[in-house]
Parts: C-alpha cells; sequence; structure tokens
C-alpha cells in the first residue's frame, strides 16, 4: 500500500467509525507510519508503508485513544516532544505562557529558572533550548518523569527532578518559577471531553476548588525566588479572580488573556 492509498483508506475507517477530524487523524497517522511530516504528504504519495502499524494505530484512534498518544510525539512551541500514556498532552495556550516567559527572561543574564508539575517538560525544556539559562524541571509521576527525561535527553542545561512540589527540595535560588499545575475542579473531571479523560488525572486535579497547586506554590516556593524574580502561571480560565486571594506572598499580580480571549496567565513579582 503506498501513502495516498493509505491515507484514503484510513479517512473512510475513521469516518465509517465516527471518529471526529478523520481527515486530518488520517494525514498525521499516516505521514507517522512513514517518518514525514504532514507538510511533506505530496512528496512521498507513492512511498510504501507499513500497513500494520498503520492498522494498529487506526484501531486505537477508533477506541478513543488521543491523537497524540497514537503517533507519540507532538509539537509543541519551536520543538517536537515524546507523548504517551501516563503525561499530559502539551496545548497550544501553554506556548503562549512560554512566549511571555521567554520574552522576559531573554533580557536577563543566565537566569536560573524552575517548571514545577513539569509533565512531559515542554515549558521548561522549551526554554533552556531557547535562552543560556539553567532549567530545573520538577515533576512527580513516575510515569510523566519518563518522558521528561526522554525529552530533556541531549538538552544539557534542563534538569529534570522526581519530586513532589510539597517536598524540600534542595535547588538554587531562581529567577523564574514558571508553571502549569493541575487546576482542573475535581467534581469537573467526570464532564472532560472523553479524550481528555484518557489523561492522567494527577496532571488534571487541581483539587476542590482547583487551586490547590496555587497555594502550595505561594506557600513553598516564593523564598525560592531571589529579590525582583517572577513567577508565571497558567490558570484556568475562571481562575483569575481567586488568584489574587491566593498570591498572598506575591505582589503586582496580573491576569492575562489568551488568544481566546480567555484568562489564561498570571505574571507576579516576589513580595
Ligand atoms: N488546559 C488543560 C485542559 O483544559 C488543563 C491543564 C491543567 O490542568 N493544567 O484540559
Amino acid at each position: 500500500m503506498n501513502l495516498k492509498e493509505a491515507y484514503s483508506y484510513s479517512v473512510r475507517f475513521l469516518q465509517g467509525n465516527n471518529v471526529d477530524e478523520a481527515d486530518f487523524k488520517a494525514l498525521c497517522v499516516c505521514c507517522a507510519v512513514a517518518g514525514i511530516k504532514n507538510s511533506e504528504y505530496s512528496l512521498h504519495i507513492n512511498d510504501d508503508i507499513i500497513h500494520s502499524r498503520l492498522a494498529e494505530m487506526l484501531w486505537a484512534l477508533r477506541e478513543g485513544e488521543p491523537l497524540q498518544y497514537v503517533i507519540g510525539k507532538w509539537d509543541f512551541y519551536e520543538s517536537e516532544f515524546c507523548v504517551g500514556k501516563g503525561v499530559l498532552i502539551p496545548r497550544p495556550e501553554t506556548e503562549e505562557l512560554v512566549e511571555l516567559v521567554y520574552n522576559y527572561a531573554k533580557e536577563l543574564e543566565r537566569p536560573v529558572i524552575i517548571d514545577l508539575c513539569a509533565g512531559s517538560g515542554c515549558i521548561g525544556i522549551s526554554l533552556a533550548k531557547k535562552l543560556n539559562s539553567s532549567v530545573y524541571l520538577v515533576e512527580k509521576s513516575k510515569d510523566a518523569f519518563e518522558y521528561l527525561c526522554k525529552n530533556s535527553r541531549g538538552v544539557e542545561n534542563a534538569f529534570p527532578i522526581n519530586a513532589d512540589i510539597n517536598d524540600m527540595i534542595d535547588l538554587p535560588k531562581a529567577d523564574i518559577i514558571v508553571s502549569n499545575p493541575p487546576y482542573i475542579k475535581s467534581g469537573d473531571l467526570d464532564s472532560l471531553q472523553s479524550e481528555v479523560k484518557r489523561e492522567p488525572k494527577i496532571a488534571l486535579d487541581g483539587g476542590m476548588d482547583g487551586l490547590d497547586f496555587y497555594r502550595i506554590i505561594n506557600d513553598k516556593w516564593a523564598d525560592k525566588l531571589r529579590d525582583f524574580g517572577k513567577l508565571f502561571l497558567e490558570i484556568g480560565n475562571d481562575q483569575g479572580k481567586s488568584i489574587n486571594d491566593i498570591l498572598i506572598n506575591f505582589k503586582n499580580i496580573r491576569v492575562k488573556k489568551d488568544i481566546y480571549g480567555n484568562d489564561r496567565m498570571v505574571v507576579a513579582d516576589k513580595r
């Protein structure tokens, strides 16, 4: 079967099984099996592809597995990250957080950056690759940590740490702390989209009001910032107001919107 045939077969298979975005998902899996980028499809339509691997992927999509887990990697910011069961899939909103931190950090001299609840490492590793910096990435889940280590391989200034952000961790004081912690209310987890439910609960569940991790960051991490250090957070779109009351160890708390116009990021200064 060549790539073009595989693609039209895949679209028909996915549509026939009521999988949404059948065209896009078909393109992604066929190109993944062919080992090319989606944008290179038309140059490779006559290439032979391995049928058994494609069949496995199509079957997984039919079972409701997220596309990103099926192909095992996903583009985020300026690079590709390995993902799979047990790690949160990098989201486009989070790229905006990276850009915000980058624009601030590029003016600093060799900043120390701490990424809390790092997951796949997409935030901290993206920053480490672009900045002359030292980036410490803290992740508690063993499953996620494996991806974090894989993704940071070869990035000499990225240091993965397998720990709970509640624990004492011996780290140098930071110029920047950044985090996209779990922030969904526990009670809302059951009503999430079915594909999101396949993602690790530990990466989504922010406790009863979704704000538990911001409390931990306020209580335990403000002291880890140098004077004049800054905190950058991703938040849920309804958390912009509450975050002010939680970050009592910080000042100048600014809530910023994402491209969809939702409250999504917070920047604060050390008090
Ligand atoms: N933005 C993610 C979602 O809505 C949540 C990520 C998180 O809890 N940090 O699925």
